[in-house]
Formats: C-alpha cells, structure tokens, sequence
C-alpha cells in the first residue's frame, strides 16, 4: 500500500456494521489528515453523503466504493496530458527551492527518454552550481544531452536559448529548461523567468510550464509557490515526494485549489520514480 493511501486509516471505517453519524467524522477525520483541505474534503463529504442517502446504502463498506468513485471524478475534471507536440516541446520547471525540481528534470528526462523521445536539458539556474552538476550527472544516466552555463553566474535566459537553440540544430524532441527557485528575491526572480520565457519564444513557444510541488509540505508548500501561480502562467503541476508523505489528499485539494491538472507524481529519489498522473489509478490507490 502506498505511504500516501488513506486505506490504512479508513479499513476499521469500512469494517464497520452500520452507517451513522460517527461513520462520517471519521471520514472527515481521515481526509483532514491526509491534507485534502477543509473546503475540498466538505464539498466531497455533502456531496457523497446526499448521494448515499438518496440511494438508500446502509453499510459503511458501500460508501467505500461510491466515495472513490467521487474522488476518481473530481480528479478527472483536469487533463493530466502533456502538450509535447511542438519539435522541440519546451518545457521549463519552475518551483521553489528544495521542492525536488532537479530530481524531477533527471527523472522526466528518463521517462521521456523510455517513451523514446530524445531529450535536452537547459541547466538555466546558474546561481546554482550544485544544481548544474547534479543535472549533469542526471543527464547522464537518463541517456539526455545537456546545456550548462559557461561560467557561474551567467544569465539564465541566455543559457535556455543556447538549450534550445541547440535542440532545434539536432532535431531533439524535447527541452526541460531548469530555472532557479529562490524565494529571498521574488522580482527578481519572476523578471528573470520572464525573460527565460521571453527569449526563447524568439525561437519556438514554450509548450508547457510545469510548477514542482513537495507533498510533504502540503497546504503550506501551496501558499510558498503562489508568486509562481500568479506570475509564471502555470500549464501544470508535478507533485514530489509523495512516498514520504502520509498526505495523498493533497492531490485532491490542490487540483481544486489552483484549478491546474496534476500532470505528473515522484515517489521516490530514483531514476524511475516518476508517473503520469491518472485520476482512476490515483482514486483507487488512495482509498485502498
Ligand atoms: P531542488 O532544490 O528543487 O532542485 O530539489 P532537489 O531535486 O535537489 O531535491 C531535494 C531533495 O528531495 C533531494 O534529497 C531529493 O533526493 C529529494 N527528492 C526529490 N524528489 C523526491 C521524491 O519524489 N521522493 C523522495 N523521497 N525524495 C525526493
């Protein structure tokens, strides 16, 4: 069972004789826990209690299957499918530090590179050069070709239009451009995104701009990426670290929330720990 399922806490619920009033706080209970947020997690409950008095259903166990079958809807409400249709797709990965942006870079590039597409990663966070050599050392094992900038320091923008410019030369499917996440010099930092997005459009336009977030900091991790929401014209969101976190119903609170699809989930620090997110796969496994 996943960390992030909600199975554990619910299977006493289901085991349970009859449907009645402490059935549904424990439900609340659960959901409140696993971070879906009070204002998703009440709409959800009203919703699929109404539903499962209408219908007359007597046992908690019943619930169980009409809960998910909510849920699954809710979540398939927003298209998970990445729009890589331009050669090359550029895709740039924004997100505040530490979230798991370069692990991401690394690990969407093997992804790609498994659904055969070639692949080229733009170190563009030149401040930081730990980052540029673990994206180098990315780049390697998922089998991508990589830009990085000539000298610390260097401007961003100008290493995402060499990425992309050498991407267009050698006909490379995909560009994942990596931009820096420091939250200390917000203008700044939103100015040099801009320009990131600005320069590169000279070549070709952006395809998708995916906001990284850390499950493991919830709610929270939300309101720290807000500057990214208002300012970076998010297509998308990646969710990270959900193997370490007990709190898969923040998928659901933050579909609602930022009215963005969930496009891909890491769960884990390895090379193959990234999936396409599906609204059936992820219902099921949350409440299982
Ligand atoms: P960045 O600062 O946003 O580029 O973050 P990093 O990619 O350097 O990741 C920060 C830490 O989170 C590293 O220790 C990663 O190994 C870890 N990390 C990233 N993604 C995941 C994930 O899906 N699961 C787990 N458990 N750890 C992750």
């Amino acid at each position: 069972m996943a960390t992030w399922s909600l199975g554990r806490a619910l299977r006493g619920l289901w085991q349970q004789e009859t449907l009645d009033e402490s059935t549904w706080e424990d439900l609340e209970d659960a959901l409140l826990m696993a971070d879906a947020g009070v204002e998703y997690t009440e709409a959800l409950l009203t919703e699929v209690r109404s539903e499962a008095e209408r219908i007359g259903l007597t046992r908690p166990s019943d619930v169980k299957a009409l809960l998910a079958e909510r849920i699954e809807a809710h979540l398939a409400e927003y298209d998970p499918t990445l729009t890589l249709t331009e050669r090359p797709a550029v895709v740039l990965i924004v997100g505040v530090n530490g979230v798991g942006k370069t692990t991401t870079i690394g690990k969407f590039a093997k992804y790609l590179r498994s659904a055969g597409r070639s692949v080229l990663i733009g170190a563009a966070d030149t401040f930081r050069a730990a980052a540029v050599d673990q994206l180098s050392h990315w780049a390697t094992r998922a089998d991508a070709q990589i830009v990085t900038p000539e000298k610390d320091g260097q401007d961003p923008a100008s290493v995402a239009y060499q990425a992309v410019a050498r991407a267009m030369e050698q006909h490379i499917d995909v560009v994942l451009i990596d931009t820096a996440g420091r939250l200390q010099t917000k203008s700044d930092l939103m100015d040099e995104l801009g320009k990131v997005r600005r320069v590169v459009e000279k070549l070709t336009p952006v395809s998708e701009v995916l906001l990284v977030l850390d499950a493991t900091t919830g709610q929270n991790g939300l309101s720290q990426a807000e500057l990214f929401l208002e300012h970076a014209g998010v297509t998308g969101l990646v969710l990270t670290k959900l193997d370490g976190s007990a709190r898969g119903g923040f998928v659901l609170a933050v579909q609602q929330r930022t009215g963005l699809p969930v496009k891909l989930i890491g769960d884990g620090e390895g090379l193959d720990n990234l999936r396409g997110f599906s609204a059936k796969a992820f219902a099921t496994a949350l409440i299982d």
